[in-house]
Parts: C-alpha cells; structure tokens; sequence
C-alpha cells in the first residue's frame, strides 16, 4: 500500500478536521501526509480504534494527535486524553508535539506527569486541571492511586510506543491504569515493532481495531 492509493487522503487539508486544527497544520508547513498517517487518520477521526505500526521517525504523535484534539471539548475542563508513554524523554516530546498542534486552541491545557520529577508541582498542576494527561504508566497510577486524578471522562486513550512499555514491564501498571478508564472509549495503540505480547495487549484493551502497518522497507 502507498500513500498514492486513491482511497487514503494525501494532504491534511482534505481530512474532516476542525477548521482551526487545519488552519494550524498549513501555519506549521504541514501539508502531504506521511505513510501511517495516510492510513491512519481516517479511521481516527472517524472514532475508530486503531493499531499503527510504523518505524522511528514516521509521524506516529501527528496521527494520534490529530484524532485526540478533533475530539476534544476545551470548554469541558477535565481529562479527555491520556497519552502512555515508555519514559520521561518521550513523554516530553509528544507533549511538545501535542502543544504545536493543538496552538489554535485556547486555553487548552496539556499536562506531562513522568517519574522521577517532583510529586509536589504535579499535584499542583493537577489541581489546576488539564484537558490532556501524557505521562509514563508508573507515575500516572501512582497519581490514581493517591486520588489526585481523574480518568473517569477519558475519550481517548493513547498507547505510545507500546512495545517498549510491555519490554519495560508496564504490563500490570498498564491493566492498574484501564481499569480506571471508561469503557466507552477510543484506545489507539502505537508500536515501531509488532511481537506477539502486542497481540495479547491489543485484544484486551482494543475493540475492533483497524490495523494498519508501514512496512519497514519503505
Ligand atoms: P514517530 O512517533 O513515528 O517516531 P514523530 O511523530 O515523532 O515520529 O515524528 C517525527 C518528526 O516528523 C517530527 O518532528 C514531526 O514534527 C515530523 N512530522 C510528522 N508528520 C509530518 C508531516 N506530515 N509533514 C512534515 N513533518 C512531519
Ligand atoms: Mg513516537
């Protein structure tokens, strides 16, 4: 499959997005569409639950990013998106990510909660509110647990670099965290590598998922 196959869309300004979220990705110079994201972002914005599999570097944070912010309401002030990730640096990258396409939106706020920062400022933000959480899986149910949030209106669910977080050990932190989700759900799991432990997570967590994948060739 390539991004020429006439039933995936080539440029951002053909997808059903929000009109501000449009107008951004042209601000940003974002125009054609990469691979994953051409196969990917149909099924997202259409609500659906995907697995991506794509190498490094393929814009996997653009595609689920995009479906997460069309759905957002910033007029409802509370979670409506968690983004798991394996570390801190990652965390930290999707969440800038995240902040350069959702500029258009005002006053949405969009907060990383990673291990091995303080617990103090966290609960503070928390306080504050955020309409997005990204963050690694042992500090977020660590946050759960303590009652300092809530994940009781999430819309979607992020798995970012899945792999690496079942490789990491996550799995049972990762069962503590969607237990505390809504069943009503959109869930999107990403994954540079697909090994068989991907499988046995995705049938638990996903419902009907769309896969789609890169091959690494390309
Ligand atoms: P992955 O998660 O697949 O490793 P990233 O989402 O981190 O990849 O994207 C890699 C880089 O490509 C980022 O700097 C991002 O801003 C850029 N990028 C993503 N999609 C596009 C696009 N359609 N056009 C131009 N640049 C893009
Ligand atoms: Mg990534």
């Amino acid at each position: 499959m390539t991004q020429s196959d006439s039933n995936h869309p080539r440029d951002f300004q053909s997808l059903p997005l929000q009109k501000p979220l449009l107008k951004n990705l042209q601000d940003l110079g974002y125009e054609q569409l990469t691979e994953i994201q051409a196969m990917a972002l149909p099924a997202i914005v259409a609500g659906r639950d995907v697995i991506g599999q794509a190498k490094t570097g393929s814009g996997k944070t653009v595609a689920f990013g995009l479906g997460l912010l069309h759905k957002l309401n910033v007029e409802q002030f509370r979670v409506q998106s968690l983004v798991l990730c394996p570390t801190r640096e990652l965390a930290d990258q999707v969440a800038r990510e995240l902040r350069k396409l959702a500029r258009a939106i005002h006053n949405i706020k969009i907060l990383t909660l990673c291990g091995g920062m303080p617990f103090g400022p966290q609960i503070g933000s928390l306080k504050h509110g955020a309409h997005i959480v990204v963050g690694t899986p042992g500090r977020i149910e660590d946050h759960l647990r303590k009652g300092n949030l809530d994940l009781k209106h999430v819309k979607t669910l992020v798995l970012d670099e899945a792999d690496r977080m079942l490789d990491m050990g996550f799995q049972a932190v990762l069962d503590q965290i969607l237990a505390e989700l809504p069943k009503a759900r959109q869930t999107l799991l990403f994954s540079a590598t697909y090994p068989k432990t991907i499988d046995a997570l995705a049938s638990r967590v996903l419902s009907a998922p769309l896969k789609v994948e890169v091959a690494a060739s390309h």
